[in-house]
């Protein structure tokens, strides 16, 4: 994508960089502006293995939501889905269960315009607009009513999400989502961590984050678990994504040890 490709009437802001476009970048994706790529730049240079925590978040996705699938979920919420890429949530839930359902919810005018592109002739698909840091929108929206019936377990996604989250938005967020979702649902998330890295490093890529619109928190170990207060974490617990059943069949990257993911149910 050109820089004029940006186009404002369409609320493409080109003025700052986007955590969905650098996010592609990170990935090889072409759906990224010279801003983003220098805000990648920039990260890079504190966290070299960058490239690397991206397909390892993408490789715990594919075993998260295989997990889900298996254990009887047909019907998905995959918040801030990002721009499609190889293995999107529907095809990986769709080979286990052929006809599961999923909403995908962004915020990012590029993922929502490429998103309902690739999804149209996918009556088991559908893209909503709506900002997580307010649960109705996203729970109440008519895409989602089109395919998710809260009548029985849904499988919430906020994969390199809720790093996004405040400390105060934490407890509106997840208590809004929990007390929406019926027992057997599942939460499924992935958040940064300084653990056992350089706090120079993570004050550098705080700081790229924080002159986009979506500023980025690392935290540890405890502070992230609170995000799954109220759910039961599946074995094994929260932990670096490497340690999260590990499939030799579909083998991750080596461990960047940059993200704790965990799957809670809701009891
Ligand atoms: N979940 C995907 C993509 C992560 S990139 C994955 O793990 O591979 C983060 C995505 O979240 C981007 O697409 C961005 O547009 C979206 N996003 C950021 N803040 C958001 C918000 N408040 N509401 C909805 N989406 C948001």
């Amino acid at each position: 994508m050109t820089e004029q490709g940006g186009d404002a009437s369409k609320g493409i802001d080109v003025t700052r960089p986007s955590v969905a476009r650098m996010y592609d970048y990170y990935l090889g994706g072409k759906d990224n502006f010279e801003i983003d790529r220098e805000a990648v730049r920039r990260v890079e240079r504190a966290m070299p293995e960058i490239r690397q925590l991206a397909q390892e978040n993408r490789a715990f996705l594919r075993r998260a939501v295989r997990h889900m699938a298996r254990q009887g979920i047909r019907q998905f919420i995959d918040i801030g889905s990002g721009l499609p890429t190889v293995g999107n949530t529907h095809e990986i839930a769709q080979q286990i269960v052929p006809d599961a359902r999923v909403v995908y919810v962004d915020n990012d005018p590029v993922v929502l315009q490429h998103g309902r592109a690739l999804l149209a002739t996918d009556a088991n698909t559908t893209v909503a607009a709506a900002d997580m840091r307010r649960p109705a929108d996203v729970l109440r929206h008519e895409e989602t009513a089109k395919l998710i019936d809260f009548g029985e377990p849904v499988g919430v996604l906020m994969i390199a999400m809720i790093h996004f989250l405040t400390l105060e938005e934490r407890g509106l967020v997840m208590g809004e989502l929990l007390d929406a979702l019926p027992s057997g649902s599942r939460l499924t998330a992935t958040h940064v961590t300084g653990d056992g890295h350089s706090a120079d490093a993570v004050a550098q890529i705080e700081s790229v984050y924080a002159a986009t619109p979506t500023p980025i928190y690392f935290r540890g170990h405890a502070e992230v678990a609170r995000f799954f207060e109220g759910f039961d974490l599946v074995e094994p617990g929260l932990v670096t994504i490497d340690k999260w059943h590990p499939d030799p069949e579909d083998p991750a990257p080596t461990a960047t040890r940059w993200l704790y993911g965990g799957v809670g149910r809701k009891p």
